[in-house]
């Protein structure tokens, strides 16, 4: 989020000095604009009945804004109660110019808004443009207008068999071309009816976009843990009020069939239930699954969806007709009516967390918005962040736990690779160990994986001649080859440029050598090393959306697919029944790089992507190429022991005062001009506040220390956990002004530390 406090350029104060109408009254209307706090308008008597929540329209300056109208006492912070125009008469405030035929933003959804401006540090108008997506908000098209029969004939109404035959048809309403065209008559005659009274026009309203998901459609038979887990959710449900349940179960135990019983639960209560994954792509398996359990499809809420059912969906959520959303983060910004739960799925994710405009973490946030609704909430993962642990180990969560996989499957074997020991020939990436049991399992009809957590084909490409490293000319990092597409590429900005034939450096031709791996060149020596598999990659890059993505996990399904190789999309949630070998490329891929969370990531990671294999009757095996295998990240997902692992990171970061043992929050100085970022975060690290259990670290060049040809600094405020660290940061930021160009930006509670 972005700290400058942008006023808008005209003031919205009407020049005429014309006394208001009477009646006509002062209201607040927040705009979905980066400004410090809603505005003043005056109410003109025809929309004397507009309340709090009801979405409007406003001039400002020669433009006109849609906007809520907020309420008189929110819960803003200091800065962001209104501006200057407190001194300004109703008489000359602008009046409000329409209010829009939508349902009201609920109250609750408002104090959501105010909330996480005041936590996130984000303008207000930049929360509220979340639940007022623009395209949401565009009229439906009007409902079409049908004919249905008068109860009885006009007298004197000649009776044609034309004239009667359409009589017998419309007794249910038809729109003039539908009902014309069963009778077998021409339009005239339906003019003619309608004229003289025998036909009655009413509007066809189209059928409920969401059909009800019936709860009885086909429960699953649940026994031991997995009946006391599913009761235990149940009951949650059943008291209706704000609680937090951590629901961990090893991959494979039965966590979505359960949680589907708290939906049950949920829908069969006449409330409604939102369900966050971290990915979309994911939402395809997710809603099929969810299909069958209850013969309903769910309402789908990201970022891609079309602008009509966007629409549709916004409303039928408002109205209470979408009884269960899933969603990405952007849905727990939807206007439910009667939320009754909310539901994390992997809540580990650090996707969760968006890291550009407001950035919040959904997981987070997803907490408060049940607090506020007084509705359950169940996070749940095979691997639960620390910060979950941590809030189960004082109490503040429930734990429930699924200890077993579901029916005969038992967990997959993990074992370690000595890279040192048995290194792959030179130039490839796998070693022989590796791909023997590829061979193996690919020889017994099963499937195999192969997982590397990067795109592309090489993730540096070096002049052997002088040393020279290909760069991104707008950021501090390399260019990733993708051979297929023939371009060097840029993963921070996205700038590309053909592959140069001769360095451009010390104009050598051919010195060019790509360094390490991506998936592209695993896929490259898997195609030479298993000629006759059938290989399929599976990568963000490459799939195409989750209808993409669908259609991939769908070919694996049926076994037309003998090798997958795939990033962090092949590690979710799926369910590959036949999929017995599982192959980690590079296991110690992310633990460099210095991030608080880079082993706790690394285990959630790895282990995720170990839990496809096995996930049916034949036994699954994991093997781990690392040339630490005796790497604590390793040992733990070898044994399978995260509590242990977990219990050492623990003790880890405690002592500093560390998340989740103590709050962080990071201010990101950037400009164009190296100077005014310097400057800027000079000033900020004189300013720092000095304060008991407080410490600001930094300033210091950002790792990534130009982004997009703009230069950054850091600086991260660290803070005892008891210490609400957002009036510490305000009154820093008070204090600090931007040099010209530069921009500071806030990051509470700092997942990416680029
Ligand atoms: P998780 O979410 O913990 O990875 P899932 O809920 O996906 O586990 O369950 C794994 C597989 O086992 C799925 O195919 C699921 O349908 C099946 N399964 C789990 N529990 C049951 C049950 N009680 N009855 C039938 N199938 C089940
Ligand atoms: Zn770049």
């Amino acid at each position: 989020m972005t700290v400058e406090k942008r006023m808008p350029d005209r003031n919205p104060i009407q020049t005429d000095l014309l006394p208001p109408p009477a009646g006509s009254a002062r209201v607040r209307v927040m705009l979905t604009l980066p400004f410090a706090g809603p505005l003043d308008y005056m109410l003109p008597p025809r929309l004397a009945g507009a309340m709090p929540g009801d979405i409007v329209t406003v001039p400002l300056g020669r433009r006109t804004e849609t906007g809520v109208i907020w309420d008189a006492t929110s819960r803003l912070p200091p800065e962001f109660t209104p501006p200057p125009q407190k001194d300004v008469p109703t008489s000359r405030l602008k009046p409000v110019a329409a209010r829009l035929d939508l349902p009201p933003l609920p109250a609750q959804l408002r104090q959501f808004v105010d909330w996480v401006a005041a936590y996130t540090l984000s303008p207000p108008g930049m929360v509220l443009a979340m639940a007022l997506r623009a395209n949401a908000l565009a009229p439906l098209p009007r409902p079409a207008t049908g004919w249905i029969a008068a109860p009885t004939v006009p007298s004197g109404l000649r009776l044609t068999p034309a004239r009667q035959k359409v009589l017998e048809l419309a007794t249910t309403a038809l729109p003039t071309a539908e009902l014309a065209r069963r009778a077998g008559v021409g339009a005239a005659v339906i003019r003619g009816l309608a004229q003289a009274g025998a036909l009655t026009a009413v509007e066809i309203l189209p059928p409920p976009p969401f059909a009800l998901p019936d709860p009885a459609h086909c429960p699953p038979q649940l026994e031991g843990e997995q009946a006391e887990v599913a009761a235990q959710l149940r009951a949650r449900v059943d008291e209706n009020g704000f609680s937090i349940t951590l629901l961990e179960g090893v991959t494979g135990s039965g966590k979505t069939e359960i949680y589907m019983e708290a939906i049950a639960a949920c829908v069969a209560a006449g409330r409604q239930a939102l369900v966050l994954l971290p990915e979309i792509a994911l939402s395809a398996q997710w809603t099929g699954r969810f299909a069958r359990r209850f013969g309903a499809e769910p309402a789908l809420w990201h970022s891609d969806l079309g602008a009509r059912l966007r629409r549709v969906t916004w409303r039928a959520v408002a109205d209470g007709t979408a009884r269960v959303v899933v969603g990405a983060r952007s849905a727990l910004f939807l206007p439910f009516d009667q939320l009754g739960l909310i539901i994390v799925d992997e809540e580990h994710e650090t996707a969760f967390k968006q890291e550009d405009g407001v950035t919040y973490h959904a997981r987070d946030m997803a907490v408060v918005r049940a607090r506020m609704s007084q509705a359950p909430i169940v996070l749940v993962s095979a691997t639960p962040s620390l910060e979950s642990l941590a809030n189960v180990g004082a109490g503040r969560y429930r734990h429930l736990k699924l200890n077993a996989r579901h029916g005969n499957a038992s967990m997959p074997d993990v074992e370690t690779l000595d890279m040192r020991a048995d290194p792959p020939e030179r130039g490839l990436f796998l070693s022989p160990m590796l791909t023997g049991a590829i061979n193996d399992a690919i020889g017994r009809g099963e499937q195999a994986m192969l997982f590397l957590n990067r795109r592309g084909y090489a993730p540096l490409t070096l002049c052997r001649t002088c040393g020279h490293r290909m760069q991104c000319p707008n950021c501090t990092a390399w260019l990733v080859e993708h051979r297929a597409r023939h371009i060097l590429t840029c993963h921070h900005c996205g700038y590309d440029e053909p592959i140069p034939q001769t360095c451009p450096k010390c104009a050598d031709a051919d010195s060019l050598t790509p360094i390490g791996p991506g998936v592209e060149r695993i896929t490259e020596e898997a195609r030479a090393t298993f000629p006759d598999a059938r290989i399929l990659v599976m990568a963000s890059d490459t799939l195409n959306g989750p209808a993409a993505t669908a259609a991939a996990v769908e070919r694996i399904a049926r076994r037309e697919i003998d090798l997958v190789i795939g990033t962090q999309i092949v590690a979710k949630g799926w369910h590959f029944p036949h999929l017995t070998l599982v192959g980690i490329v590079d296991a110690d891929l992310g633990l460099g790089g210095g991030d608080l969370r880079a082993s706790e990531r690394t285990v959630q990671l790895l282990h995720q992507v170990a839990g496809r294999a096995g996930r049916a009757e034949a036994p699954g095996r994991v093997l781990l190429q690392s040339y630490v295998p005796d790497h604590p990240v390793m040992q733990a997902l070898v044994s399978g022991d995260f509590a242990s692992f977990m219990q050492q990171e623990a003790e880890q970061r405690r002592p500093g005062f560390w998340p989740p043992y103590g709050r962080l929050a990071a201010v990101i100085v950037s400009a164009e001009a190296p100077d005014a970022a310097d400057l800027t975060a000079r000033a900020l690290g004189q300013n720092a506040p000095r304060l008991d259990g407080v410490q600001v670290l930094g300033p210091a060049p950002a790792p990534l220390a130009i982004l997009r040809g703009r230069h950054r600094f850091r600086l991260l405020l660290r803070a005892r956990r008891n210490i609400a660290v957002q009036p510490i940061m305000r009154e820093w930021l008070s204090r600090v002004k931007p040099e010209r160009g530069a921009r500071i930006d806030v990051d509470i509670d700092p997942v990416s530390f680029l």
